[in-house]
């Protein structure tokens, strides 16, 4: 019974080209992998696809802090951080991310996490308790949904990016306790909250900021110190939230508020508590990278990935405006997440899989990740791209336009 349950979901699925399919990497993260699927022998692909913002998944030194953090304090942590599994490598760590963040957080303390997908959890729901309120942007990543499904408070969500409606629910709400929610850089779309704007909101009604900025940390701001630096911001009502797994190029997240509140997380929070440390080499390593992301290797990288971007838009624009019947339209983004939105499922299918046969892999991404008729090529940049490889998804998109509408150049 619940085998053919099961099944009926998988064939609706696949009908509605809604069917996920992993790939096997064969390869380091990359821009060019060795890629395997269905048993077939595996190819070279040229991937637009990873957040490894500024391609440092694979850095030499990396691998080496890498080694060197497990000759130092072993393979595993041996259990959570409550019992003995809080090594000096994750302390330092967070000593450092608490520096890292202090510019635009007073006083603030950091607290690293397994994932980024279990702070999110963490922080909405020790912080979202029956006295709170939750506001929430639309278009949160699922990590930050989920946690406020999980979380006592009640959520109230505004359309994307809408903040007088926001400002409309908070001036309703009667919890002593407010927390508004956002993604910094919007992960399927690529655009920036108006964080200013937000934070001026959570001050004028006495709410509290929290920034998921998985997409920031490492690639926007001086240093690539992420979000909150890039608009400038200081106050003690933010709470921040970075990932290690993305720009950072190693895995992991961490916590960045007031000292109580890093404290009511070390107490309250489940995904904190119930789950053993990640190895602590990892934390060794990243302390390597943010060496890397703050300084000259960082400046150069974040410099080239800009560079990227502009060379990606232009020529996007001026292919889509040369195939308008194709009905394709770029995000308004400026960071590194570039989407190509298609709108039917399938067509965003059958685009990905034209570049698929040319050697390219982008990932259509379809609902619910995104909202149904927004169905995308997620394109994603990496300061480890060439101009060279830019140019020859430019080429590929440009082939697949020209078959798309029988047309050439
Ligand atoms: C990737 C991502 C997360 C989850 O982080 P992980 O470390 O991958 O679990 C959370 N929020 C946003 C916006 C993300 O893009």
């Amino acid at each position: 019974m619940l085998i053919e349950h099961l099944n009926r979901q998988l064939r609706e699925r696949e009908v509605l080209a809604l069917k996920r399919q992993r790939r096997i990497t064969e390869s380091p993260c990359a821009p060019h992998q060795r890629v395997s699927r269905d048993g077939q022998p595996a190819r070279d692909l040229l991937a637009f696809c990873s957040n490894d913002y500024l391609g440092l998944a694979n850095h030499p030194a990396l691998i080496q802090a890498l080694a060197d953090g497990a000759r130092q304090f072993g393979a595993g942590s041996g259990a959570s951080h409550l019992i003995n599994g809080h090594s000096r490598a994750h302390a330092t760590l967070e000593d450092e991310l608490a520096d890292w963040l202090a510019p635009s957080i007073p006083q603030a303390l950091a607290l690293y996490f397994c994932t980024g997908y279990m702070a999110n959890l963490a922080l909405l729901t020790a912080l979202g308790d029956a006295s709170a309120t939750i506001f929430a942007d639309k278009l949160n990543h699922a990590s930050l949904i989920d946690g406020a499904l999980l979380a006592k408070a009640p959520m109230q969500r505004y359309p994307h990016g809408q903040l007088a409606l926001l400002a409309r629910q908070l001036a309703r709400c009667t919890t002593p306790v407010k927390l508004i929610v956002t993604d910094a850089v919007f992960s399927m779309d690529g655009d920036l909250a108006d964080l200013p704007a937000l934070l001026a909101l959570a001050e004028r009604f006495d709410a509290w900021l929290i920034v998921d900025d998985a997409h920031g940390f490492g690639v926007l701001g001086d240093k690539g110190r992420g979000s909150l630096a890039h608009f400038n911001l200081r106050s003690e009502r933010l709470i921040y939230m970075g990932t290690l797994g993305k720009a950072a190029g190693l895995g992991g997240a961490f916590v960045a508020a007031h000292p109580s509140i890093i404290e009511w997380l070390v107490q309250s929070a489940r995904p904190y508590i119930y789950t053993t440390a990640a190895p602590p080499a990892v934390a060794h390593a990243l302390r390597e990278s943010l060496r890397l992301i703050g300084g000259e290797e960082g400046q150069q990288r974040r410099a080239h990935l800009q560079q990227l971007i502009v060379q990606l838009r232009t020529q996007l624009t001026t292919l889509i405006a040369a195939h308008p019947k194709l009905g394709w339209r770029l995000s308004d983004s400026a960071t590194a997440i570039q989407p190509l939105i298609i709108g039917d499922n399938a067509a965003a299918l059958a685009l990905a899989a034209a570049l698929d046969a040319q050697g390219l892999w982008v990932p259509a991404i379809r609902p619910p990740t995104v909202p149904a008729g927004t169905a995308r090529l997620r394109i994603t940049l990496s300061a480890a791209h060439s101009a060279a490889d830019v140019q020859q998804l430019l080429d590929g998109l440009t082939r697949a336009a020209q078959d798309l509408t029988g047309t050439v150049a």
